[in-house]
């Protein structure tokens, strides 16, 4: 395949990490090109296909990546043979149906039938609609990805160690994450907070969510990064959905993102998050704390207030600094590079 060559070529470890994704799912992640139906003109389109398990996909075609815009189509995929085969799935719609049968009814679908060759697809469209399409596979990578710690930083991970670290809830006990060969740490034996406690803050992190084809909904890659250790910018595989507040850059009950940016799984993704602490005076709050969160690259929450402090907090008390938390959904999230400037 056409990724296949270029990450073999480019051997840099960026390039490396990213293509860990094509030995597991060669399909999932995002494609990018043509649709034309009917006597339409030729559109072009950004697909997700976001891996169901065993061989099966769900294909979202929308008008762009990085936009908050409608689905176009959305189909049932399924990989086999050296061919992607789709399914319109159009809800149930009498619009639709074309006589009623013994057993049920027969409705009128669409079939996209298309050869996989070099990364791409070129297939034709049959049934209820007709046409034509070819897909390329694409990768969006962050622009900050890998960025260096910028002088007066605290290094809160860098690879090497987890002293920066402790178990939340467990005072002073060391974190217990996984500490991995290629720089990162990954969820086990519950919460971590950092040491160090911080107010206002410009952060860096990298995450990279498991594969987990099968599962769905919160149970799909969550974790959780959390500023002062009480406001969670969510961390889920909510690749290629629709960006609601509790998914991926979601501020749970607060805010969804602009856009969901959310990458496909094993591939490694940014958060750089500028957070404002909330202000006191006598006791009173004056100021909510506030928040911009730039999701690989591009500005999903931007100057949000935070009310109070959301689900999972591990003090509620917004007069207080607090340490940076990430969460153990019980999922295999893995971290690298963090670290933030104090503002
Ligand atoms: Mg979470």
């Amino acid at each position: 395949m056409m990724k296949l060559i270029a990450c073999s070529l480019l051997a840099t470890s960026l390039v490396a990490s990213m293509c860990a994704a094509e030995t597991v799912d060669p399909f999932m992640g995002d494609w990018q090109g043509r649709v034309t139906l009917g006597d339409g003109p030729p559109q072009d389109v950004a697909v997700h296909l976001i891996p169901r398990g065993g061989g099966n996909y769900e294909a979202r075609v929308v008008r762009a990546f990085n936009e908050r815009s409608p689905v176009l189509h959305r189909l049932q995929g399924r990989v086999a043979d050296g061919q992607l085969r789709l399914l319109d799935a159009i809800p149930f719609d009498p619009a639709h149906v074309l006589r009623a049968v013994e057993d049920g009814v027969v409705v009128q679908a669409a079939y996209w039938t298309s050869a996989v060759q070099n990364g791409a697809v070129e297939g034709t469209v049959a049934g209820r609609l007709q046409g034509t399409f070819v897909w390329r596979q694409s990768t969006r990578v962050s622009p900050t990805l890998g960025k260096e710690p910028p002088a007066g930083a605290v290094v809160l991970f860098d690879g090497s160690n987890l002293e920066a670290w402790k178990k939340v809830g467990d005072d002073g006990a060391r974190a217990g994450w996984k500490l991995l060969a290629d720089g990162s740490m990954e969820v086990k034996g519950g919460d971590i907070v950092t040491r160090r406690v911080f107010g206002d803050q410009q952060l860096h992190l990298e995450f990279k969510l498991p594969y987990m084809p099968y599962a769905s909904g919160q149970g799909r890659a969550n974790s959780g990064v959390y500023l002062q250790g009480r406001y969670e910018v969510q961390v889920l595989d909510s690749y290629g959905l629709e960006g609601e507040d509790n998914e991926c850059g979601g501020v749970y009950q607060v805010a969804k993102p602009l856009v969901n940016m959310c990458a496909p799984p094993l591939q490694w993704q940014t958060y750089d998050i500028t957070f404002r602490a909330a202000r006191f005076e006598d006791g009173h709050k004056v100021a909510n704390a506030r928040l911009t969160v730039i999701h690989n690259g591009v500005v999903i929450q931007d100057d949000i207030e935070l009310p109070k402090a959301t689900g999972g907090a591990i003090d509620p008390n917004e007069a207080v600094p607090g340490g940076l938390k990430l969460q153990d959904h019980g999922n295999p999230v893995q971290f690298r590079n963090i670290w933030l400037l104090e503002r």
